[in-house]
């Protein structure tokens, strides 16, 4: 229980799955490493939540960090049907503020806050912070790479103006200091917007609110992104800190005693492949008959996160609709005779897998990945090498630095017609598990591992020199 008095970090979370789990292992660490209490305010992104949800909020509590669960806009005040993931959870987090505010008010009542904490679309609470007079601070869940694409996107949007062109017909790649070069097809799907549609406009208004926070706390690490911190002349940069890598490793009750962990003890070391798409990502029906037969050539060993194939977008299984709770008479949308010929080689986990807990088992050789950030992150904590297949947000991005710069992963060669062919996916598990080039890439991650448990470690902890401050300015 905190100490009466004792300083409070107040956490304001928007309803994704992607962020909740970095921003609860960041009140976590708050709580037991630097003598501060911590309240998380999170909404779902469904009512009622999923069950995924309600489990790592249950985890969190254990964890003595209080938790305030925000209601979903009244149905009559949810937005059109054809919104963008990020739009909804904007709209939600805009209309909590009047919540967020009763909060912060009553519990700055008893104990002083340290600091108000939001996501980057959680800029409209920065009104609460200033009534309060309390640091306004914002946590960026995704790698620096993104944040400065960010940061300098009013000057690039300048100069897309002075050529009157979109950024998506950019023949030249995006130099940013320090980051791998950004060509245009791998862009964040937001930045191939129309610069004068709405949803460009959301984008710029938060690159701009971004660069008013008093500082920006980053997912990553210097030894993963050398250049943090480094903008080009002429660009105002808040104060930024690598504060990572956080990723939720404490125990989720749906996780535990789950049947593929044992599965993974009895299979050889290193010989399984992982595959996942994260808690959003989804293939069309093809490309996941396809899938399933390209595991089947490549005559490796799986898990397979399945999750229900979606023809019309990549994130189908954001909201729930697509999300495949059925057992093996509800998986139709796999090849005949698949779930028999690769029975014992292969298992299937629909809705949700204990990610974490695979990705540090022993049996676990390669992690076929959409190269969502916490996925990306998780991966190199355990020093599991990657393949990587990106599908959207800044997944590309983050597939070209796992490749070519910290040359880490494999991305998968998508062929004509955004196919993927199921020779193309064996032979790039085959080359990321056996041979030359897996051997570099295993010693390659083994090092970055390193490099990612020094980071957090007590001497160097960057969380330990921002807590420092907070704790001073409240005396
Ligand atoms: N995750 C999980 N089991 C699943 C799917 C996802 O535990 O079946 C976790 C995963 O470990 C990661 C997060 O959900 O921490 C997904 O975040 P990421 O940034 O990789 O992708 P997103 O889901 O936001 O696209």
């Amino acid at each position: 229980a905190p100490r009466p008095h004792q300083p409070r970090v107040l956490l304001l979370c928007s309803p994704c799955l992607g962020h909740l789990i970095p921003f609860a292992e960041l009140a976590r660490r708050l709580v037991a490493d630097h003598g501060l209490a911590a309240t998380l305010l999170f909404a779902s992104a469904t009512s009622p939540p999923s069950e995924q949800y309600l489990a790592v909020a249950a985890s969190v509590l254990a964890e003595g960090v209080d938790l305030v669960a925000l209601p979903a806009p009244a149905p009559a005040d949810a937005l059109p049907g054809d919104a963008s993931v990020r739009e909804r959870a904007a709209h939600a987090v805009a209309r909590s503020v009047p919540r967020v505010r009763d909060v912060a008010r009553s519990l700055a009542a008893t104990a002083p806050l340290a600091a108000l904490v939001v996501d980057m679309i959680g800029a409209p609470a920065r009104a609460v912070a200033e009534e309060l007079g309390v640091p306004f601070y914002m946590f960026f869940t995704s790698p620096w790479m993104l944040l400065s694409l960010f940061l300098h996107l009013p000057s690039l949007d300048a100069d897309a103006a002075r050529a009157g062109g979109e950024h998506r017909d950019a023949t030249e790649p995006i130099r940013l200091p320090g980051c791998v070069p950004i060509h245009a097809h791998d862009l964040p799907s937001s930045m191939l917007a129309d610069r004068s549609s709405a949803t460009y406009a959301g984008l710029l208004a938060m690159a701009r609110d971004a660069a008013r926070a008093d500082g920006v706390l980053v997912n990553t690490f210097r030894e993963l992104e050398p250049a943090i911190g480094d903008g080009a002349d002429g660009v105002k940069l808040p104060p930024v800190h690598a504060v990572g890598p956080l990723i939720w490793t404490r125990p989720v009750a749906m996780d535990r005693d789950h049947e593929c962990l044992s599965w993974l003890n009895q299979q050889p070391r290193g010989s399984v492949v992982y595959v996942s798409f994260g808690s959003g990502g989804t293939l069309t029906w093809q490309q996941t008959a396809e899938l399933a037969l390209g595991l089947e050539l490549s005559q490796h060993r799986f898990i397979w996160a399945i999750k229900r194939p979606d023809q019309d977008t990549s994130s189908g299984a954001f909201f729930g609709t697509a999300n495949s709770r059925g057992e093996e008479e509800g998986m139709d949308f796999l090849p005949e005779g698949f779930i028999e010929r690769t029975r014992g080689v292969g298992l299937l986990v629909p809705s949700w897998a204990p990610q974490t807990s695979i990705l540090g088992h022993a049996s676990i050789g390669c992690f076929l990945t959409h190269c969502g950030w916490n996925s990306t992150l998780e991966s190199v904590f355990n020093g599991v090498p990657m393949i990587a297949w990106p599908l959207y947000a800044e997944q590309k991005m983050n597939a070209a630095m796992m490749e070519v710069q910290a040359k880490v992963a494999i991305r998968i060669n998508v062929g004509n017609e955004r196919f993927i062919t199921n020779e193309e996916i064996a032979n790039t598990i085959k080359r990321v598990m056996k041979g030359e080039e897996a051997e570099m890439l295993k010693m390659r991650i083994g090092e970055l591992k390193d490099k990612a448990v020094y980071a957090l470690s007590k001497g160097c902890s960057i969380l330990a020199q921002v807590t420092h401050v907070w704790k001073s300015t409240v005396g």
